[in-house]
């Protein structure tokens, strides 16, 4: 309930996807507090069906113009009074329309950004999953946040755990990191865990020849296919290292990196006076889903209860760039500035999705990514058009080096 003691309305952006279920999920335990006013979903008809029986949104959004066209018949067939809006539009209108509370930025990629920003324009309680959109635009959405008085909530486990080890500041229910000044506060590093992904251990010498199947196998999450391929590079950890330098205002110096293979730890905030605060918990997105929807309260989940006795040990390595040059590729696009993190993300984009077409090597994601950030001119990044231009271009650049490189 908000603070006039009202039901506040949900908008899930990417309802079908992972992050977009567990939300769902953690939505009917609390159907008192919550209404779920829209669900949108690229163009996966059924599920989004499915689930518009079930919730009753006012809307349902679908990215694609046909499968909107046939979610709309089948809702009707069905006597449903949901609404079906279509494209990028569609998805601008249920982020940022009078009737809506929160909106749950779970689409992955790119695709992400501009009904993110309209949610932040908006001025709207955003729960971002959606990293690529912060690595892409940051000081646009930041800016925007900020302008309009919108809150920006983590959903990513560890940015979530870093947010609840900082000293956050609650006005009135908002949040607005760019306000934070968090060394002033004391606070001296954040400690970033990663697990490490499924080949942590390989032989480096076998990384040419891994398939996607085992790729996308994660130790302890289940998540989808983008991120999972993110996470086996660790290009994944390289996303987040942005994300944090922008929810936070910290610079990247600010941010160590651990290996912790159990992911149980999902980020740790060490202060000058030689404490170190963690947020520890099974490894369940339900529970910074459950955080951020609540926040400054808390609600219950449905997340097991962490045993401490069962998981007895908690190790720590630090990673290896040999092993994961995709984590460095990020710092250095970090530090060349302007459009080069989206430069980074989109080549990501591309080589991720070639690798799960099985057109280029494991290996060749990174490769794919470098000559990319090598070969696209960036600019400044304060102006939407020219993220977007920039987008554009690495994914072009990147295809073309993998049509020379094809398998
Ligand atoms: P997913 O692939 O399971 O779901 C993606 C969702 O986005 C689907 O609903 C899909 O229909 C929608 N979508 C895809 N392309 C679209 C497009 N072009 N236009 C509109 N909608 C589109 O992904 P996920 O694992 O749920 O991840 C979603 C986001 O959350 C990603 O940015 C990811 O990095 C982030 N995230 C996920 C996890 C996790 O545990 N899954 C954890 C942290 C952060
Ligand atoms: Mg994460």
């Amino acid at each position: 309930m908000n603070h006039m003691g009202e039901q506040q309305a949900v908008t899930i952006l990417g309802a079908t996807g992972t992050i977009g279920v567990n939300t769902l999920d953690v939505l009917s335990r609390h159907t008192d507090d919550y209404s779920v006013f829209s669900l949108t979903a690229n163009r996966n008809v059924d599920k989004l069906l499915e689930q518009c029986k079930q919730y009753q949104p006012t809307y349902a959004v679908m990215q694609d113009a046909a499968a909107a066209k046939q979610l709309e018949a089948a809702l009707k067939s069905a006597g449903s009074n949901t609404t079906v809006k279509s494209g990028v539009a569609g998805l601008e209108y249920v982020s940022s329309c009078a009737g809506v509370d929160v909106v749950m930025a779970a689409i992955v990629g790119a695709a992400g950004l501009l009904p993110t920003l309209a949610a932040a324009k908006a001025g709207k309680r955003i729960l971002l999953a959606n990293k690529e959109s912060l690595v892409m635009s940051g000081q646009v959405l930041i800016d925007a946040v900020k302008d309009n008085h919108a809150t920006l909530l983590p959903i990513d486990s560890e940015h979530n755990a870093m947010f609840q080890c900082l000293p956050i500041k609650e006005t009135d229910g908002n949040y607005s990191p760019a306000d934070a000044d968090y060394p002033s506060l004391g606070v001296d590093k954040i400690l970033l865990t990663a697990s490490g992904g499924p080949f942590r251990k390989l032989p480096l010498e076998q990384l040419d020849d891994v398939t996607s199947e085992q790729a996308v196998k994660h130790p302890n999450w289940v998540m989808g296919q983008k991120i999972s391929i993110d996470s086996a590079t660790m290009m994944n950890k390289g996303l987040e290292l942005i994300e944090a330098c922008w929810l936070f205002n910290i610079s990247p110096e600010q941010i160590q990196v651990v290996l912790h293979p159990e992911s149980i730890i999902h980020s740790m905030v060490s202060y000058v006076d030689g404490s170190v605060l963690a947020q520890l918990g099974n490894p369940d997105m339900r529970t910074p889903i459950a955080n951020a929807l609540a926040w400054p309260k808390r609600i219950a989940a449905g997340v097991e209860p962490l045993d401490i006795f069962q998981v007895a040990q908690l190790n720590f390595e630090t990673p290896d760039f040999k092993r994961f040059p995709c984590l460095k590729l990020a710092y250095n696009a970090y530090a060349a500035g302007g459009t080069s993190t989206a430069i980074l993300n989109a080549a990501n984009e591309v080589a991720v999705e070639a690798f799960l077409n099985k057109q280029i090597r494991f290996t060749d994601i990174a490769k794919t990514i470098a000559h990319a950030l090598s070969n696209t001119a960036a600019h400044p990044a304060d102006d939407l058009d020219v993220i977007l231009q920039d987008d554009a271009a690495a994914r072009e650049i990147a295809c073309s080096y993998i049509t020379k490189i094809s398998l």
